[in-house]
């Protein structure tokens, strides 16, 4: 069963590893594992949220449901961690940075 209770305690993102423990992190990783083998990594290394070529590509998934989502760089997959998957959170980011950016 998955066990993953938030974004933040991922440990394929290396995020507060220490915050889970042994098994949990263990059937966190198999998850993982089996996600990787459905859903090959994009040979182009795409994100597929700001389009950016990344050095690094990092596999989403939903922490509450354990589905894959899709490829994302590291910004992308760090700014979806740090809101706890939120996405009024990140829309209210984005007009924050909208309004204060000259
Ligand atoms: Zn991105």
């Amino acid at each position: 069963m998955y066990t993953i209770i938030s974004r933040n305690q991922c440990n394929f993102c290396d995020q507060a590893k220490a915050l889970l423990g042994a098994a949990c992190q263990k059937e966190h990783s198999r998850t993982v594992s089996t996600l990787k083998k459905m859903h090959p990594k994009p040979v182009d290394n795409v994100c597929e949220s700001c389009g950016d070529v990344a050095e690094k590509i990092c596999l989403d998934h939903s922490h509450k449901t354990g589905e894959f989502r899709g490829w994302l760089c590291e910004g992308c997959n760090h700014s979806a961690g740090k809101s706890n998957d939120d996405p009024v959170k990140l829309e209210k980011l984005a007009e924050y940075l909208r309004e204060r950016s000259s």
